[in-house]
């Protein structure tokens, strides 16, 4: 089912998401429905936030176009630094330079409980770690370079856009 994307404002965005404890049906549905608001939405990436439920899972879309889950996703390790352009689901039509790690190592659960690895870099490595950003209140604005901000055309929203 597709669900609502909250819009700054939205005191749950800001707000630190609580960690998963039971990997059950109920995490499953929200998994499905967060995989498909994002590709709905011609998204790159969601964190549960976004749609009002906080809880720390993400979805991202990975390079070969298939949905990634994690569940209490973790920044292990980064490298390197890209300055790429973003933008957020949640911030329809404002767009920004946003410096990230080039390389990153992620830890996180599958929607069974399975501890996962994932290595990223470049575009990925910029979309889990907006992601991730999210289940901690913080939005890409907090840390774009303020000078490079600004607003496109109505139509162009999308999440972890790199022009
Ligand atoms: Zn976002």
């Amino acid at each position: 089912m597709r669900r609502e994307i909250l819009t700054l404002g939205a005191p749950i965005l800001r707000e630190k998401a609580k960690p998963v404890r039971k990997y059950d049906a109920n995490l499953k549905k929200l998994i499905e429905d967060m995989i498909e608001t994002m590709k709905s939405a011609n998204g790159l990436g969601l964190a549960a936030p976004q749609i009002g439920i906080s809880q720390r899972v993400i979805v991202v879309l990975q390079d070969d176009d298939s949905p990634l889950p994690l569940v209490n996703p973790q920044i292990v390790y980064a490298e390197g630094l890209d300055e790429g352009e973003e933008g957020c689901l949640s911030i329809p039509n404002l767009f920004g330079i946003v410096p990230r790690p080039w390389f990153v190592k992620v830890t996180g659960y599958n929607p069974k409980g399975k501890q996962v690895k994932v290595e990223a870099e470049g575009l990925l490595a910029r979309a889990l770690c907006h992601e991730i950003d999210h289940l901690d209140g913080i939005l890409f604005i907090d840390k774009a370079y303020p000078n490079t901000l600004y607003w496109a055309e109505q139509g162009e929203a999308k999440e972890t856009s790199a022009k």
